[in-house]
């Protein structure tokens, strides 16, 4: 955050557009300028256009009243100029900055890890020329999405109190990682490969994160609760996907309701997470297994009909109204 905002500020201080009002420690100052320092149309067309270089009416910009900006942007923003990757740019950091802050009050805190960088080394009389924005790993719809996920789950939980309740706080960040997202005990960390992040990967992250804040005992109860782990229900063959109950490295037993997306990895921890997700969206839930609702193998399993019907839903409904009850005796 401290870094982020340091460096745009310093951008700002440096342009060279005129009156630009020094406001540090602002972060809905620092972009005043694309509003306020020239005609506002005509300074987003021009932006717009450098993030689609081959738009061939970039040309018929007239350069005259511009073209000042034209080469200043050009120098400060190359990677701007040629990443069509999707990676949040200089135009969408506030929209990107704005949900950073919304986050901050779920006690959710994304490292950031996009911004406008200083480079001391290069000498220039226009010294904004020395700052150049940088991308990081995030996508403005991922942040959405986490936005999005993290704003079900505290309403599913009762409210913003409850969630930070729950959960304590969460770190988020983007790294390495085999799958899509990986939760844990105060973190959820983001593939920095695969930009799909979505809202239902969001709860089920969260939904671990709050399962180890209780010493993962919410999916050990679900085990007690759906027998998973009864060795007489489990299969006598598995099938190619290895969708059916027990047909995993876990030995693990859906016994009724398994999560859509079961495999061969499936296991208590990932049960919890997906019934959390289901619980936060029974309806995405029901599309999540629609396709398989003509395959006999799975009827007796999976979620066709509407997730809020199934004991799963009851146990994670209990766990939220459990939660609820510590926290008012607290
Ligand atoms: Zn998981």
């Amino acid at each position: 955050m401290t870094n982020s905002t340091a460096d745009i500020t310093l951008a700002n201080n440096y342009t060279p557009y005129g009156t630009v009002s020094h406001t540090a420690g602002s972060g809905d100052s620092i972009y005043a300028y694309t509003g306020e320092q020239l005609d506002s149309s005509g300074l987003t067309y021009l932006r717009a256009r450098y993030y689609n270089p081959l738009d061939g009416r970039f040309l018929t910009i007239d350069p005259s009243r511009l073209e000042s900006n034209l080469y200043v942007y050009a120098m400060a923003n190359p990677v701007n100029y040629i990443d069509p990757s999707g990676y949040i740019t200089e135009k969408e950091a506030p929209d990107a900055e704005k949900i950073v802050r919304e986050l901050r009050i779920y006690n959710v805190f994304v490292e950031v890890d996009w911004g406008m960088q200083y480079i001391p080394s290069i000498r220039s009389i226009n010294t904004i020329s020395n700052c150049v924005w940088k991308v990081g790993e995030w996508e403005l719809k991922e942040l959405v999405e986490l936005r999005r996920g993290v704003i079900d789950l505290s309403r599913a939980m009762g409210g913003l109190n409850k969630f930070i309740y729950n959960l304590g706080y969460i770190d988020v960040y983007k790294t390495q990682l085999k799958s899509k997202a990986a939760g844990g005990e105060y973190y959820m960390k983001v593939n920095n490969s695969k930009h799909n992040l979505d809202r239902w990967t969001v709860v089920h992250e969260l939904g671990h994160s709050w399962d180890a804040k209780n010493g993962w005992s919410w999916s050990n109860g679900l085990v007690q609760f759906t027998m998973a782990l009864n060795p007489n229900t489990k299969p006598v063959t598995c099938d190619p996907n290895s969708r059916l109950p027990g047909c995993n490295k876990a030995g693990y037993v859906y016994a009724g309701v398994p999560a859509a997306g079961s495999d061969i990895n499936f296991d208590a921890r990932e049960d919890f997470a997906e019934s959390l997700a289901a619980y936060v969206y029974p309806n995405e839930a029901y599309k999540r297994v629609y396709g398989y609702s003509n395959d006999k193998t799975y009827k007796d399993f999976l979620y066709y009909a509407d997730f809020r019907t199934t004991s799963r839903w009851a146990y994670i409904d209990s766990l939220i109204r459990l939660s609820i009850h510590l926290q008012q005796q607290r």
